[in-house]
């Protein structure tokens, strides 16, 4: 900026202008809502600027108390008073602030600063964030949306089902993600808890699928989710039985903790794979990308800090020839998905984008949500995320303060098992 002179007090008028031209942060709320079944955690950040906000998800659904507390006793006193367009700075800053990092709460809470610091910035710049990014490079974004059902059959319904809606792609499960309970060799007396068989779901998933494929037109593209159930070699198994069936991909075949594996199930079959909600450290990415071991990277955008680091996971996955599957289930929240969608159309490497057919309420509640047409999300082209939250609808429908059950998974003897 050019040196303009001193005002009457001696300071320099450019600097002056300068210091008026920052933005800072005000206030940092935490929103809590369930208009479904999962917890929301949205964050709004406000600004120094009257009337000018920004909106950011956090939902770490199972753990929303410990977000809120996160952002509201450790984020907020941090951030207030600092300049609202320095994203990338208060990014790092937040994640070695508390010297202990990458873990599920902070990355959440970090994540709706985070995208509501994009928000804002796209406000001020009167762009959508995408163009922050560099720009579309497709129109929308093709989604997988989930069918299920408790036999073969049922399945293939509600997959037929989602294609005469206009989807192209339908994520096949039977009975949730561990397949039928009916006939389990359990011992007496068995705890409570969500039970599972691995070796009696790869038989069954492979029957639904070999169902499913023969019932569905060649075009209409497979997924299926084992949602890291089986044993390491009990997947390696699984991924080369359902070659022959051409899956989009197979995702999450394996736990974070035994991404060892993928390079046995890589040398043995070509199943697309999938890989990532549950990641939260670049530790965990990093070699299954430079080792090429897997095909989409599918993180949950805000489990890993938001759209800061998934844009440059999304540029890494790029040049090894990876392409991107964000995680979208209904515990992300809209805000959440909106940024998902903003990453989408500007990735080159963008591949495909799960999405969970939200109720109408939840239009209702966040005006500006992303709709699907034809098989295809559309972004709006307002400025910033482009979503806003009705906040006195949202505090209708006030989160719950269960004991999750299904996350309470369990083995036929009754031992515990990744859910
Ligand atoms: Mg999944």
């Amino acid at each position: 900026m050019a040196y303009v002179g001193v005002d009457s007090a001696g300071h320099s008028v450019a600097n002056r202008n300068m210091m008026a031209d920052v933005v800072t942060i005000s206030d940092v709320q935490v929103i809590l809502t369930q208009p479904g079944s999962s917890r929301l955690v949205i964050v709004r950040v406000l600004t120094s600027e009257p009337g000018l906000y920004g909106l950011g998800c956090a939902t770490f659904t199972q753990r929303t108390f410990a977000v809120q507390a996160a952002i509201e006793r450790h984020l907020k006193p941090f951030l207030i008073g600092r300049d609202v367009d320095r994203i990338e700075e208060l990014w790092q800053m937040s994640m070695v602030h508390g010297y202990w990092r990458n873990g599920p709460v902070l990355n959440n809470a970090i994540s709706g600063v985070d995208q509501a610091l994009w928000d804002i910035k796209g406000k001020r710049a009167g762009m959508p964030v995408y163009q922050l990014l560099g720009g579309k490079v497709r129109e929308a974004a093709a989604v997988y949306v989930h069918a299920d059902g408790s036999d073969p059959q049922a399945v293939a319904d509600d997959a037929q089902s989602l294609v005469e809606q206009g989807y192209r792609h339908v994520r096949v499960q039977m009975g949730g993600y561990g397949g039928p309970v009916s006939g389990m060799h359990r011992p007496k007396d068995p705890p409570d808890g969500n039970y599972f068989d691995p070796r009696s779901y790869s038989r069954a998933m492979l029957e639904m699928i070999d169902h499913v494929r023969g019932r569905l037109d060649v075009s209409i593209e497979l997924l299926h989710d084992v949602h890291e159930r089986l044993h390491p070699i009990d997947a390696v198994q699984f991924a080369k039985d359902v070659e022959p069936y051409r899956l989009f991909f197979l995702e999450d075949p394996l736990a974070p903790e035994d991404i060892g594996w993928f390079n046995t199930i890589r040398q043995q079959t070509a199943t697309p794979l999938a890989m990532g909600e549950l990641f939260n450290n670049p530790h965990e990415w990093r070699p299954l990308i430079t080792r090429q071991l897997i095909d989409f990277v599918r993180m949950h955008v805000s489990q890993i800090g938001g759209i800061t680091p998934a844009r440059k996971v999304a540029e890494f996955a790029d040049t090894f020839g990876i392409r991107t599957a964000w995680h979208g289930p209904s515990d992300t929240s809209p805000i959440g998905h909106a940024a998902n969608l903003h990453l989408d159309v500007w990735a080159p490497n963008f591949g495909i984008q799960e999405w969970y057919r939200p109720a109408e309420v939840e239009y209702e509640m966040f005006p500006g949500m992303p709709r699907v047409e034809d098989g295809y999300l559309y972004p709006n082209d307002q400025p910033g995320l482009g979503i806003e939250i009705d906040e006195g609808l949202a505090a209708k429908f006030p989160v719950d303060e269960i004991v999750e059950q299904w996350t309470q998974t369990r083995l036929p003897d009754g031992g515990p098992a990744r859910p």
